[in-house]
C-alpha cells in the first residue's frame, strides 16, 4: 500500500508502524494514543489521507467518522458515564497532525470549556 511516507496515521492504517488497534474496517482505523489525556483516549482515522476536517467534504465518511466514534464509545464501556469526541482543526486548536482524526475521550470528569 502505498502511503504519504511523512503521514504517521498513513503509515498506521497501512500497518508501517505499530499501534493499538481498537477497531478497523474498509474506511476507517481507531487506535489507542499514545500520549493519552484520559483513562480511554482513542483516535478514529479515515483510511484515506484527509489532512483536516476542512478538507473532509464527503458526507458519508463524515458519518462513518462519527458512528465509529460511538462505536468506540460503547466498546470502551462510556455509554452510561459519558465521553467526548473533539477533531482539532489547525494551530489555534492545537492540531498536531495533519491526518484527519476525532479523539474519543472518557473514564474521567471533563471540564468545560476545553482549554
Ligand atoms: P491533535 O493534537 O489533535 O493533532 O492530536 C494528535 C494526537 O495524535 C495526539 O493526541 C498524539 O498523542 C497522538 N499521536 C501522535 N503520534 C501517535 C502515534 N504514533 N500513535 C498514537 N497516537 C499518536
Amino acid at each position: 500500500m502505498l502511503v504519504p511516507s511523512d503521514c504517521i496515521f498513513c503509515r498506521i492504517v497501512a500497518r508501517q508502524i505499530p499501534s493499538q488497534i481498537v477497531l478497523a474496517d474498509d474506511v476507517l482505523t481507531a487506535f489507542r494514543d499514545a500520549s493519552p489525556q484520559a483513562p480511554t483516549h482513542v483516535l478514529v482515522v479515515p483510511n484515506r489521507h484527509v489532512a483536516s476536517l476542512h478538507d473532509l467534504g464527503d458526507q458519508a465518511l463524515a458519518g462513518r467518522l462519527l458512528l465509529a466514534a460511538s462505536e468506540v464509545a460503547k466498546q470502551e464501556g462510556l455509554e452510561r458515564a459519558g465521553y467526548r469526541v473533539v477533531a482539532n482543526h489547525g494551530p489555534d486548536a492545537g492540531q498536531s497532525v495533519g491526518h484527519l482524526h476525532l479523539h474519543v475521550l472518557g473514564g474521567r470528569v471533563m471540564r468545560w470549556p476545553p482549554g
